[in-house]
């Protein structure tokens, strides 16, 4: 087992330990339940062939058919793609979804490819997963590198295979072919919505709040939108070309403008600009993480100077990070709470997909809101009640709806307890 899936799932582990919940009821999440590995062709546009490496993994379906996006991105690795479906299981768990945890991904320079080559691999994809795929199996959605398009060839791709419309094998799709508007804003919505949940539990009311961000991609951006709106100041952006920051505070239009017509944030006029991870140690109340996991960890949590972090990426603080920050006071709103937006509305869009009874943008948003402020306030309880972190409490909570749904298929019968 790699050991960025091993050092994730011991988290679930302890937070079992803690909530008194036997490792014999969880054994079956222990591994993941299947992982399969292709490689796959793809023809570029001099009429070359490479072979690229891709993976898909259904970690755990004791809840329901597995959930959780596809990631285009030249540092995937079968260990990452494993332990993000470990924490799709979690997330979905602790979000009361009925959905297991999956995801998948291929180890490609994505956005360096032509859009022809894109539509080419990413419908190589789809056939070279169509069996492991499936809306009552295992639905993907949108991860770092994909989007919209993506999935709309891959539902298309599908179809095709299966000889039907079964557009509710993906969610994230073009709110034209039965995704949702609300969809593509659902992630960084729903990182706003639990930071306004928490704001006093993680010691942010009466500060400037002066907010860090890293990553200026779907959840980092809309996050930045909204919190923008509500009087919080962006001090420092960055995305993988670099960072730019101001302590007067940037300006949102022009980021996103720098961001779309020439390509970076740090094309920003005015500001300082500096390497990426520097964004990382800025003099802050709220970091917020929104681009690649394993950036905060053992090496560097002491230079971190922000007083709270809010995971919008997935898994952006190491376990042992962790407990430094723990140590030095820095509060976590985790991502497997802080990100679910995402998932959340894709479980409206399967459900519409499925009955073929629309959503109104009202409803969606109304929903999302009462569902993430519910688990926020469920979050601090358990924190309080077992006396935990705020991780430790959102995999309590996730622990505990996990060993019912193990228990309830009778490993009560045989001697591990539900609780
Ligand atoms: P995206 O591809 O839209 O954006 C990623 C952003 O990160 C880009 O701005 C990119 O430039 C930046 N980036 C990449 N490497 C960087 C680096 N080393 N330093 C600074 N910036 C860097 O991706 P996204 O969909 O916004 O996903 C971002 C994170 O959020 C991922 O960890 C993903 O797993 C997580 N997430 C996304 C969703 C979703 O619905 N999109 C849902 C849940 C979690």
């Amino acid at each position: 087992m790699g050991e960025l899936l091993s050092s994730a799932r011991v988290r679930l582990f302890e937070a079992a330990k803690a909530a008194g919940i036997s490792e014999k009821t969880l054994k079956p999440l222990s591994y993941p339940k299947e992982t399969i590995a292709v490689s796959l062709p793809l023809r570029r546009d001099d009429g070359s062939l490479e072979l690229i490496k891709a993976w898909r993994c259904r970690y755990d379906d004791h809840l329901g058919p597995t959930k959780g996006g596809i990631r285009f991105h030249p540092s995937v690795s079968a260990d990452e793609v494993q332990s993000l479906a470990f924490w799709m299981t979690v997330k979905c768990a602790l979000i009361d979804l009925p959905f297991g945890g999956g995801k998948g991904g291929a180890q490609i320079d994505f956005r360096g490819l032509s859009p022809q080559e894109r539509e080419r691999f990413t419908r190589e994809f789809a056939a070279g997963f169509a069996h492991v795929i499936g809306p009552d199996r295992d639905i993907p959605a949108p991860d770092v590198g994909t989007g919209p398009t993506e999935m709309a060839w891959i539902a298309d791709t599908y179809g095709k295979h299966r000889t039907g419309h079964t557009r509710h094998v993906v969610t994230g799709k073009p709110p034209v072919l039965g995704g949702l508007a609300g969809r593509a804003n659902a992630t960084g919505d729903g990182a706003f919505i639990v930071l306004k949940a928490m704001e006093e539990a993680l010691g942010l009311a009466g500060t400037k709040r002066r907010i860090a961000l890293q990553g200026f991609g779907s959840g980092g951006r809309r996050f930045a939108r909204r919190a923008v709106e509500d009087g919080w100041t962006l001090v420092a952006v960055a995305d993988s070309s670099g960072s730019v920051r101001s302590e007067k505070g940037l300006d949102l239009d022009a980021l996103e403008k720098a961001k779309d017509q020439k390509g970076s944030v740090t094309e920003l006029d005015g500001g300082e600009t500096d390497e990426s991870g520097a964004v990382l140690f800025t003099d802050c109340d709220l970091l917020v993480p929104a681009a690649l996991g394993g950036q905060i960890t053992a090496g560097n949590a002491e230079r971190i100077k922000a007083g709270a972090v809010l995971e919008i990426a997935n898994g952006p603080v190491s376990a042992d990070a962790d407990d430094i920050l723990r140590e030095r006071g820095i509060r976590i709103a985790p991502d497997v709470l802080a990100n679910a937006g995402g998932v959340f509305v894709s479980w409206l869009e399967w459900v519409q997909g499925r009955t073929q009874i629309p959503f109104s943008d009202h409803d969606v948003d109304n929903r999302l809101k009462k569902r993430l402020e519910d688990r926020s306030k469920a979050v601090i309880e358990a924190a309080q009640e077992f006396d935990v972190d705020f991780r430790t409490a959102a995999y309590v909570l996730a622990a505990q709806r996990l060993a019912k749904a193990v228990s309830a298929q009778g490993a009560h019968l045989y001697g591990a307890q539900e609780r």
